[in-house]
C-alpha cells in the first residue's frame, strides 16, 4: 500500500519515514491542494502523536527534492500538491475549491524556445465551479 510512496522516497535518496508516506499518500489520494493545517488535522486522527512541526518540516523536505509543490493561489497561504507534471489550476471563486487542470501552456512553448527551462508554472484560472453551477441551478428551479 505504501510501496509506491516508499520508492519515491528512495528514488530521492531520502530517508523513508512515516510522516513523509503518509504526507504522499495523503496528497496522492486527495487532489484538493490542501494547506498545512488541512494536512496535519487529516493526518493527526490516524497518528495523535504527529506535531505540526514534524508535517511542515516533512513538506518543505519533500519539496526541496521536487516531490511535491506548494502553490500560493488564496493570498500568502501555501498550498501542497503532488508533483505530477506541470498542470493548471482553476479557483472556484464560491467555495475556494482549486482543481487540476491539464492543459499545456502556450506561453509556456514560447518560453523554453527562449532556451530558459521552466520549473514552476503558477497560472490558474478563477471562476464557478461545476458543483457550485449546479447549486446554483438548483436554487433557481425552486425560487
Ligand atoms: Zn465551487
Ligand atoms: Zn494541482
Amino acid at each position: 500500500m505504501y510501496e509506491k510512496y516508499v520508492k519515491i522516497l528512495k528514488d530521492h535518496t531520502l530517508k523513508v519515514t512515516s510522516p513523509r508516506l503518509e504526507i504522499l499518500k495523503y496528497l496522492d489520494e486527495h487532489h484538493i491542494h490542501p494547506n498545512v493545517e488541512e494536512i496535519y488535522s487529516a493526518l493527526k486522527k490516524k497518528h495523535p502523536s504527529l506535531s505540526r512541526t514534524t508535517v511542515y518540516n516533512s513538506l518543505e523536505t519533500l519539496k526541496k527534492n521536487k516531490i511535491i509543490r506548494s502553490l500560493t493561489i488564496s493570498g500568502s497561504e501555501l498550498r501542497y500538491d503532488i508533483e505530477e507534471g506541470m498542470h493548471h489550476h482553476f479557483i472556484c471563486t464560491q467555495c475556494g475549491a482549486i482543481i487540476d487542470i491539464a492543459i499545456s501552456c502556450p506561453n509556456m512553448d514560447r518560453t523554453i524556445q527562449g532556451g530558459h527551462r521552466v520549473e514552476e508554472v503558477q497560472g490558474y484560472f478563477k471562476g464557478i465551479c461545476k458543483k457550485c453551477q449546479t447549486k446554483e441551478k438548483g436554487r433557481n428551479n425552486n425560487g
